[in-house]
């Protein structure tokens, strides 16, 4: 019987895989990089149509897998490290995008648990508001306007470019997927009042569902008191920052600042870009976050952090609900990643 390469090679790979990946990781142990983790919230929402949930009992097995395998930093502790040109191999700094109040109820109690430091970066417009963030409005006006009917709704959102004739049997994603571009581009201003419209429309009440809340003024404040937890800036309304004029940029940039200050009485040395990928920020906006006095600007491009990397567009990678077995498989993959040119470097990323 003739005995093909492709067949040996199938049953060689139980026995080469666990080796290569042994190789691999051996590799790993000796670069000095870094790999920050962002997550944005921690909670059960089976049916949350939004890929960053991550549940919390998934979530403290990524953080105890972490504090067994590699070393867990702070942010403060990561600046530090580049700026004298080494990182210690394996480093991993934990953060958290956007205020979600799951986070202060599920993800610190986790973290003090283990004695894990995080950075929590704050929408500061969205403190203590008691209303949603506009995606999640945008997933209940989806839910209501596609509910099975059979009549046709018509969102009027006041003008041509904000109105939408729905026809019975569109599906919520392809809704979302077609309106959420347009809702990125609008001021939160005019956000708030095309939504507001469109929920008068079908009815919705405009609190926020006790789910989706965001962190009151004094779970702010207690977050900023627990040990190893750093708060840092997300803007005030998190607008897509490269669609506005640099005044705009400048105003959502420092009034985050100034706010989170107040609130926390800590200065607040760290930003992360809202949306944060390639064409969401420009170099106007890295000047202006300079100029408003932060040290850190964070990115979700998915790489490593080198000792040279610019602290001004920090590398992220984001974290989902993944299992144990392929959490380990996707770091390995973000301190393998190859790094990007950057829009600070001139590399033409925007
Ligand atoms: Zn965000």
């Amino acid at each position: 019987m003739a005995f093909s390469t492709h067949r040996l090679r199938r049953l060689l790979r139980p026995v080469i895989a666990p080796v290569r990946l042994r190789i691999r990781r051996a590799l790993l142990r000796c670069v000095p990089k870094a790999v920050v983790l962002n997550y944005h919230r921690v909670a059960d929402l089976p049916g949350y149509p939004y890929r960053l949930v991550v549940e919390p009992g998934r979530f403290e097995q990524h953080m105890l897998f972490l504090k067994r395998h590699y070393r867990l930093i702070s942010m403060g502790e990561l600046v530090a490290f580049i700026g004298e040109g080494r990182i210690p191999p394996l480093s991993v700094v934990v953060t958290f995008d956007d205020g979600y109040a799951d986070v202060f109820e599920n993800a610190l109690p986790i973290l003090t648990r283990h004695d894990i430091p995080a950075t929590v970066f704050i929408i500061s417009g969205a403190v203590g508001d008691s209303g949603e963030l506009w995606w999640d409005r945008l997933e209940r006006v989806a839910s209501a306007a596609c509910n099975g009917g059979e009549e046709t709704i018509a969102l009027d959102g006041g003008s041509p470019e904000d109105s939408w004739v729905i026809e019975p049997g569109t599906k919520q994603q392809k809704l979302r997927n077609i309106i959420r571009p347009r809702l990125l581009q609008l001021s939160n201003i005019r956000q708030r009042a095309v939504l507001d419209q469109w929920y008068d429309q079908l009815g919705l009440k405009a609190t926020a569902r006790p789910e989706h809340r965001f962190m009151s003024q004094q779970e702010v404040e207690e977050m900023a008191k627990s040990p190893g937890i750093e708060i840092g800036a997300h803007t005030v309304s998190h607008p897509h920052l490269a669609a506005f004029p640099v005044e705009k940029q400048t105003v959502e940039i420092r009034g985050s600042r100034e706010t989170l200050r107040a609130i926390t009485g800590q200065d607040v040395e760290y930003f992360s870009y809202p949306y944060g990928g390639a064409g969401t920020y420009s170099q106007e906006t890295i000047h202006a976050v300079a100029d408003a006095g932060f040290v850190v600007g964070c990115t979700t491009y998915h790489e490593p952090v080198l000792p040279g990397s610019p602290i001004l567009e920090m590398a992220r990678c984001n974290a989902h609900n993944w299992d144990v077995s392929e959490f380990h498989r996707r770091l390995d993959g973000f301190f393998l990643s190859p790094v990007c040119p950057r829009v600070g470097t001139g590399g033409g990323v925007v």
